[in-house]
């Protein structure tokens, strides 16, 4: 994520942190300033926020362990004022192991909370108005957001892990992935338009809440999409997608080089590589156009490249190919045969989007054909 900073690396994943966290830091410090807090209480309000955004960590890190169980690993965490983002590998796609997974987040909550009321008492009720009162301690503060948080994400609802758990029980019982998730944006988009509706009619109007049904509407829409772009993929191969017309730059290329070949067709990233055939990294047009612009034509086009780690074989499958595209900075992943170890293809979201439209339409022309 762009802004992100790195903070360390635990069992494998780094944390990073946004850096519009620290503008909510230096905001929650300057407001208790402002309250005439001193510099006590300015410092008591900032380690507070730290620590209500350690518990978000460790919610976090609840799902990533969980998914490790499974063997999905989780490169990063990032964490944003309005919460934490877990980058999963993939999602498990076997039922039990989405409700474990999405479960262990605010597990970790409820035990924070158990622990730290047990010590300092419980909220006298869970009504906001008190839960969200002003003249909490500390510690009671921290009980408080814990349970909001549980509360929070066992909303049924995508991105919520509430509606990961809604979907895996769906799963359950229809056996059918993409329909499971189908129902499961329908009733999170549903509870979204009811709390905007009931809003509207009883006229109590929530700025907040109406910002988290519009994130939450689309979210919903989004999670179903994605899922019936992967099943429209369903056992098609990388060699099924991959671009096998494509033009590369050897190593001692210049930006001129680059700028014609962009112009002349529709290709938009240009694998660089050596005097072996082995690709180096990749010329990208968001990296070509300022460097153009700051360097000149004549500026070696080894210089600005992304390297690019990852690679797919023709024979892998689409799905999973898919996965490793998303999860890479790179925008095009080379295609290597695995027996002649050279270049065969590239695999970009462009083409991939290209593929997946043909196959629905060739699906649709069978389905019209098989009805009449
Ligand atoms: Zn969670």
């Amino acid at each position: 994520m762009r802004w992100s900073f790195h903070i360390c690396t635990i069992a494998g994943t780094e944390v990073r942190i946004h850096a519009t966290f620290l503008l909510l830091l230096a905001f929650v410090g300057w407001q208790a300033l402002g309250q005439g807090a001193g510099v006590p209480g300015m410092l008591e309000a900032m380690a507070l926020v730290c620590a209500m955004f350690s518990c978000v960590l460790l919610h976090e890190f609840g799902h990533v362990t969980a998914a490790r169980r499974y063997g999905i690993r989780t490169p990063d965490i990032t964490l944003l004022p309005i919460g934490g983002v877990a980058r999963l590998e993939r999602m498990p796609r076997h039922p039990i192991h989405e409700l474990v997974v999405a479960i262990c987040g605010p597990l970790v909550n409820v035990v924070i909370a158990i622990v730290i009321g047990t010590f300092v008492g419980w909220p006298k009720s869970f009504t906001p108005e008190v839960m969200l009162s002003d003249s909490l301690g500390f510690w009671q503060v921290l009980t408080n957001w814990n349970l909001l948080m549980v509360a929070f994400n066992l909303i049924p609802a995508f991105p919520m892990d509430g509606g990961r758990v809604l979907r895996a029980l769906l799963a359950m019982i229809v056996s059918d992935y993409a329909k499971a998730t189908r129902w499961a944006a329908t009733i999170g988009q549903t509870i979204a338009v009811l709390v905007v509706m009931n809003m509207v009619l009883s006229s109590r109007f929530q700025p907040m809440l109406v910002l988290i049904a519009f994130f939450v509407f689309f979210a919903a829409g989004q999670e179903a999409s994605v899922v019936e772009e992967e099943e429209a993929a369903g056992n098609m191969q990388v060699g099924d997608a991959m671009l096998t017309e494509f033009h590369t730059l050897p190593s001692n290329a210049v930006l001129r080089e680059a700028v014609e070949l962009l112009l002349a067709g529709t290709q938009h990233d240009f694998p660089v590589l050596d005097e072996d055939g082995t690709m180096m990294g990749v010329l990208t047009r968001r990296r070509l156009i300022p460097a153009l612009a700051d360097h000149g034509p004549g500026y070696p086009a080894q210089l600005i490249i992304e390297p690019c780690a990852e690679s797919v074989e023709p024979r892998m499958s689409l799905v999973q190919a898919m996965a490793k595209l998303k999860a890479s900075p790179c925008p095009a992943i080379p295609v290597i045969d695995p027996i002649t170890e050279k270049m065969v293809g590239l695999l970009t979201a462009e083409n991939v989007g290209e593929a997946l439209l043909v196959r629905s339409a060739l699906r649709q022309r069978m389905k019209a054909m098989s009805a009449s």
